[in-house]
């Protein structure tokens, strides 16, 4: 029986188990993968305060290296459902289950689908969701980025390190990403805009993608054009299928919380990208994480 499990070692689940243990909880951080979460995916982060610049890799092993020494236990498994027993709440996974006290959440979000024909076809032959695992593959190839937000742009400026030039095809006249990546984006020579439209099909060969069919929205007029590779960074959803039955979640799957991060299932607490929120960062899951791993200690000490 654990004090607080924490399932998800992204920032936010590493902040919320060391805040947790810090307040001489029995702690276990549970993950279907590495630490680090989206951090793992980020080639460059630029505005994690005390650090002008840091991998995303490198960030995750700095927080997840400390827990160890302060008795956090690291557990492997992907949890399918939480059951609110009452006093306590359990917790499945593929492989077996664990009960504990309280449970954060700090399941993150991952990468919405395109959904156009060609997206699966191409899945690893060309279509990517992530440049920093796939980008080093399309040295001096031409690419497409598809998205305005901050992950679309700072992803197509990473990629201008391989490619020959990075193409950001979106649906709007404008970007939705943050002043400064539009700016650096924007002076970039090596990336083309594409704007007020949209993928309606990626194509291929029997190996790879070749080219990519875009409708301009304002015109209905689609085009094709030769491209190598497609990287999608159209947002995010929230991973949160595994409360499904507690009722917690907005209709969207994000998950409301208040000041404290208690859900409105008593003990269980939501953290990071999947809680409803306006901020999706690095510093705000951490925030979070440390709200969460306090808020747990209060409710076991008016609990027990
Ligand atoms: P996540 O990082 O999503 O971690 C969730 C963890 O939960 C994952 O490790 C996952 O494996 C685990 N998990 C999920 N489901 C299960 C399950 N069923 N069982 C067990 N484990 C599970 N933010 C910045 O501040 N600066 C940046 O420069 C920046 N760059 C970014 C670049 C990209 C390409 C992306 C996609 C995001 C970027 N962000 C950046 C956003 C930032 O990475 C996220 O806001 C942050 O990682 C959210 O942390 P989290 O801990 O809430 O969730
Ligand atoms: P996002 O901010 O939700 O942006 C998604 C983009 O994709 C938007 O421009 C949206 O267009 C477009 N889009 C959505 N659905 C589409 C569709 N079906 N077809 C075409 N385009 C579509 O998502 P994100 O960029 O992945 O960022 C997620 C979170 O992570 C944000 O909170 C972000 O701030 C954070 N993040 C931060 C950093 C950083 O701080 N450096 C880096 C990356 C991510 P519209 O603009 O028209 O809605």
């Amino acid at each position: 029986m654990y004090d607080t499990l924490v399932i998800g070692a992204g920032p936010a689940g590493m902040t919320a188990a060391l805040y947790a243990a810090r307040s001489n909880l029995k702690v276990g951080l549970l993950e279907q993968g590495a630490p680090g979460g989206q951090m793992n995916n980020t080639a460059d982060i630029e505005n994690y305060p005390g650090f002008d610049l840091i991998s995303g890799p490198e960030l995750s092993m700095k927080m997840f290296d400390p827990l160890e020494k302060l008795g956090v236990e690291h557990l492997y498994g992907i949890v399918t459902t939480i059951q609110d027993l009452g006093q306590s709440k359990l917790v499945k996974t593929m492989d077996g289950e664990f009960e504990a006290k309280t449970v954060i959440l700090a399941t993150g979000a991952k990468h919405r689908l395109l959904q156009v024909p060609g997206e699966d076809t191409y899945a690893s032959r060309g279509v990517s969701y992530c440049a920093v695992c796939d980008g080093a593959f399309f040295r001096d190839q031409d690419l497409l980025v598809v998205g305005g937000g901050d992950s679309a742009v700072e992803e197509a400026l990473f990629l201008t390190r391989f490619a020959k030039s990075v193409t950001i095809v979106h649906r709007r006249d404008q970007l939705r990403a943050q002043k400064l990546l539009q700016d650096r984006a924007l002076a970039n020579e090596k990336i083309n805009f594409i704007w007020d439209s949209v993928v309606k099909e990626i194509k291929g060969n029997d190996v790879k993608v070749t080219s990519v069919d875009i409708e301009n929205v304002k015109t209905g007029q689609v085009t094709n054009h030769a491209f190598a590779g497609v990287f999608i960074y159209i947002g995010l959803d929230p991973v949160s299928q595994m409360v499904a039955d507690l009722q917690m979640t907005d209709d969207n799957g994000w998950i409301p919380t208040d000041d404290k991060m208690a859900t409105k299932v008593p003990g269980i607490f939501a953290i990071g990208d999947v809680r409803q929120k306006d901020l999706r960062q690095i510093t705000t899951a951490v925030g979070d994480g440390a709200t969460a791993g306090i808020s747990a200690y209060h409710y076991l000490t008016e609990h027990n």
